[in-house]
């Protein structure tokens, strides 16, 4: 069975990242001079521009920050999932995060909604974290 959409592909930069999502856990980076986490994946803290950034596991929880409701695209492999959810989810632990929003009746979701992680599988080395609504 052939992938008709396009696939991350993992950099050494964000390996980590897909290894936890293939694994069902959702890792960000952290920074250790200004404690706060990133996403996405970097080098350098966006925030203070420190080097000193560890991986660490965060609870997948959050709230829907902002959200669209996509009708009509022209990506190709994206045209049979229409329409779909994207939305950029607040994490408790304060990153952002685009995603799409899963599980979920498109009239029901509004910003501020609680979500959580779900991870869908592509291929044995990519899942993508999804967001479906969660307890808050
Ligand atoms: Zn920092």
């Amino acid at each position: 069975m052939s992938i008709e959409r396009p696939l991350p592909e993992p950099s050494a930069i964000s390996q980590m990242f897909w290894q936890k999502a293939s694994e069902g856990q959702l890792w960000l980076q952290y920074c250790e001079e200004c404690s706060q986490f990133i996403f996405y994946p970097r080098v350098i803290c966006p925030h203070c521009f420190s080097t000193e950034l560890e991986w660490k596991p965060v609870s997948g929880r959050g709230v829907i920050y902002t959200f669209t409701v996509v009708h009509r695209t022209d990506l190709p492999g994206f045209e049979n999932q229409l329409p779909y959810i994207y939305a950029v989810v607040e994490l408790e632990e304060g990153s952002r995060m685009t995603t799409n929003i899963v599980n979920c009746e498109i009239d029901e979701v509004y910003i501020g909604m609680p979500v959580e992680v779900v991870f869908k599988e592509l291929t044995a080395d990519i899942s993508l974290p999804y967001f479906q609504p969660g307890c808050k």
